[in-house]
């Protein structure tokens, strides 16, 4: 096993890559964001330019059977146009009338099997299914990140019809660096962000952090069960009762870590869930009933900000408040104006996981903080410590 694919000469070679190709799509069935495919270009350019053929699958949506709304083929021009050169398009994944397409196709060019998903064996991570796909390649290289927390066919059950020939791509190979960067041997303080709806999707991330990190901010509608378990009033905000006990133990352990917590000093508060809600703002823990915080209020951005400007490593995951309503926003875009301002002071930032990387985004932040991570769950599952099944895959002797 290679953890590099650097070190590889993909020279004479069929590669099936299985990348990321899960885009959106517009009513004409256009490629409306093109991030995921652009990321999978170095792994893709690296078999082109050794001489090697390049495969790839991927799914598309969540077709139930065969669905031409979501057919490879919309794919195909967005890819021919970022690399430059013509995609072969296969009628199927598997199947005679796919291999002819892989057969007979030269080195140096690609093709593109049609959507993994339109048989059901992919996700019921069949074997059979898997070893079918494994007749297009010489060599098997997983390069999609966003699915590395699936074991399906194509992420995790071909491996072994690799078993000498199988590597992560580039897109892997730096989402684990990354995240590794800011987990393991980081430059201190290290500081997590972690916002977003509830409290009970981030239990398993928070305790892992805390042994990890020496500073987390808090925000988001999760910040409510916080301030309600510590006896605050939080209105009719969004808390999960059932959790407060769950708040409790990680500000014990985090205590006992030496690691501080930090909650929102103020908070934007409404009355009702609307952008065009009335609102104001409360102290934490102040909140009246008929009133419920969407963000976290202008004392907290400042002081949120100033704990970003004193770290060097930071994670951030998850949105301040509800930042699609114009009216909630304002935390979540001084956060990301506060990374994107450490990361030109030499602070390492990573945004992983879901909604902050939506936000960074919306704000046009991508490119001035260090790294966007391009998998969502896959990433929460990897900063939660969980073992990914399409690395594990091509770790495995
Ligand atoms: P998650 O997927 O858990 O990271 O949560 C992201 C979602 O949390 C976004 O859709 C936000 O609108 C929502 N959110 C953030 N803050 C709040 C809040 N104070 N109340 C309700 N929802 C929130």
């Amino acid at each position: 096993m290679n953890f590099s694919i650097d070190q590889v000469s993909f020279a004479q070679k069929r590669v099936l890559i299985r990348v990321d190709f899960n885009v959106p799509l517009n009513e004409a069935r256009e490629v409306t964001d093109d991030t995921r495919i652009r990321a999978a270009l170095p792994t893709i350019k690296k078999v082109l330019n050794d001489g090697g053929a390049a495969i790839l699958m991927s799914h598309l949506g969540r077709p139930k059977g065969a669905d031409p709304e979501l057919s490879m083929k919309h794919i195909a021009p967005k890819i021919a146009e970022l690399l430059g050169v013509k995609v072969h398009v296969a009628p199927d994944c598997i199947g005679d009338d796919a291999l002819a397409v892989t057969n007979s196709m030269n080195f140096g060019e690609v093709a593109l099997l049609e959507n993994l998903r339109f048989h059901k064996e992919e996700t019921a991570g069949d074997e059979f299914f898997a070893g079918q796909l494994a007749e297009h390649g010489d060599v098997w290289i997983n390069d999609a990140f966003g699915t590395a927390h699936r074991a399906h066919a194509s992420t995790a059950v071909i491996a072994r019809f690799f078993p000498h020939d199988k590597y992560l791509g580039y897109v892997m190979e730096n989402e684990i660096f990354n995240v590794n960067k800011v987990l393991h041997g980081s430059e201190k303080p290290v500081l997590a962000i972690v916002g977003g709806a509830k409290v009970s999707s981030k239990i398993v991330i928070l305790e892992q952090l805390i042994s990890k990190v020496d500073h987390v901010l808090i925000g988001g509608g999760m910040a409510y069960t916080f301030i309600k378990a510590q006896g605050g009033n939080v209105g009719n905000s969004l808390v999960e009762d059932e959790h407060l006990g769950d708040a409790l133990s990680i500000i014990k352990a985090a205590e006992d870590a030496g690691v501080k917590i930090h909650l929102p000093i103020d908070t934007k508060v409404a009355d009702a869930f609307a952008n065009d809600a009335n609102t104001g703002v409360s102290s934490t823990g102040q909140i009246e009933e008929g009133w419920m915080g969407l963000d976290i209020g202008p004392k907290s951005i400042e002081y949120y900000s100033e704990v970003i400007q004193s770290c060097k490593t930071i994670l951030w995951n998850g949105p301040m408040g509800v930042f699609e309503m114009s009216s909630f926003e304002t935390g979540t875009k001084a956060v990301a104006q506060a990374l994107v301002e450490a990361t030109k002071n030499g602070a390492f930032t990573l945004i992983g996981g879901g909604d902050s990387v939506a936000a960074i985004n919306k704000y046009g932040f991508a490119d001035d903080v260090s790294y966007v991570s391009t998998g969502g769950g896959a990433m929460l599952e990897y900063l939660e410590g969980k073992v990914l099944p399409g690395i594990a895959a091509v770790a495995e002797e």
